[in-house]
């Protein structure tokens, strides 16, 4: 019940304001957000790649709505970019981008605006030995989104994009991306998406996250497991065994804070596992949809607004 209420609060200005102003909001943010800057975010990402896992690191922010911050999101990505190099991290870390935070959504051009924006990072990043990955937003950006990947690919093969189980079209994505060198992380999708285009019952979302997860072990792809769910992850084992994949040609990705000891037991297995690792100041509408997804989140959340 309350998971839309707090996604469409995740879009709401006012309600921005009023989250980002309390200040218990922050210790709650910490277990998800790596930091407000790239430095301690980098503290983060060289314990975890120490530790065995990999990671894709997010410079948080989306929806922009201007120019100069399209701009200023595409100049943050290379300085990470400079700083993972510098570090000698370019093999264990990647970078994932929104479209909308490159300017994506913006009337006359974003489309064209975000494609220029994500070339220059996707130029650095194959340059420094690594890759993209394209996060996916809300449905009305997919077929965007997907024409970028289809740009980038052609200079840039390892670059990577998401699918979201809940959208109907995401079986016939799948099919379509199941293809040699293509990397595609599989996700359960976390934005509030209407009826005529998105499962709205968690099993069906499940069913069809199966779906594509058999359409993608089938294909000559790199399949990226998106997912905390034990039965995700166990169908996608199966799946491994039963197409005789190397553990070098799929790998399991999930979120900074969240199953951090399933992270660790999968890599101790010899799985590869790639933790998404979020930083920067713009943490609101990524933070809203950790609640949004986790009743028990919100519980945690409310409770430290009480004195103890
Ligand atoms: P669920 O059925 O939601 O959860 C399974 C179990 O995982 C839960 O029982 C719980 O134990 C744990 N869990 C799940 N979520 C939380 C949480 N917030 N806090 C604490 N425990 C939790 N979505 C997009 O729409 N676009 C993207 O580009 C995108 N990128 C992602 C990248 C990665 C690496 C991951 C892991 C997720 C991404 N998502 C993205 C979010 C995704 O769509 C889901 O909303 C999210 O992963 C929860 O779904 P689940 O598969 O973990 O299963």
């Amino acid at each position: 019940m309350l998971g839309p209420v707090l996604l469409a609060a995740s879009r709401s200005d006012r309600m921005r304001q009023i989250v980002a102003a309390a200040p218990v909001t922050r210790p709650v943010v910490q277990r998800f957000i790596a930091g407000d800057e790239l430095g301690p975010a980098m503290d983060t990402v060289r314990a975890l790649t120490a530790s065995g896992l990999q990671v894709t690191l997010d410079h948080l922010g989306e929806d922009v709505t201007d120019r100069a911050t399209a701009h200023a999101t595409r100049d943050a990505y290379l300085r990470l970019l400079e700083t993972l190099a510098a570090a000698g991290l370019g093999e264990r870390a990647e970078v994932s981008v929104k479209l909308s935070a490159f300017g994506q959504s913006l009337p006359d051009g974003g489309h064209d605006i975000a494609l220029e924006g994500v070339r220059q990072v996707a130029e650095l990043a194959t340059a420094s030995g690594t890759t993209v990955t394209l996060d996916m937003e809300d449905h009305t950006t997919v077929d965007s989104t997907l024409a970028v990947l289809h740009e980038l690919r052609r200079d840039h093969p390892g670059t990577g994009a998401v699918l979201q189980s809940y959208l109907f079209r995401t079986e016939d994505d799948a099919r379509a991306l199941a293809v040699a060198g293509s990397r595609v992380r599989l996700v359960k999708g976390a934005y509030k998406e209407p009826a005529n285009v998105a499962f709205q019952d968690r099993k069906d979302v499940d069913r069809s996250y199966v779906r594509a997860l058999r359409t993608l072990f089938a294909g000559d792809g790199y399949p990226m497991v998106g997912s905390h769910d034990p039965r995700m992850i166990a169908i996608a084992q199966e799946l491994a065994a039963r197409h005789h994949r190397a553990a070098d040609t799929y790998e399991f990705q999930m979120l900074y804070g969240i199953r951090t000891a399933e992270q660790r037991r999968l890599a101790e297995a010899g799985q590869r596992v790639r933790v998404y690792v979020p930083y920067g100041a713009d943490w609101y509408g990524y933070f809203m949809r950790r609640l949004a997804e986790r009743p028990a989140n919100l519980a945690f959340f409310l409770r430290s607004f009480v004195p103890a």
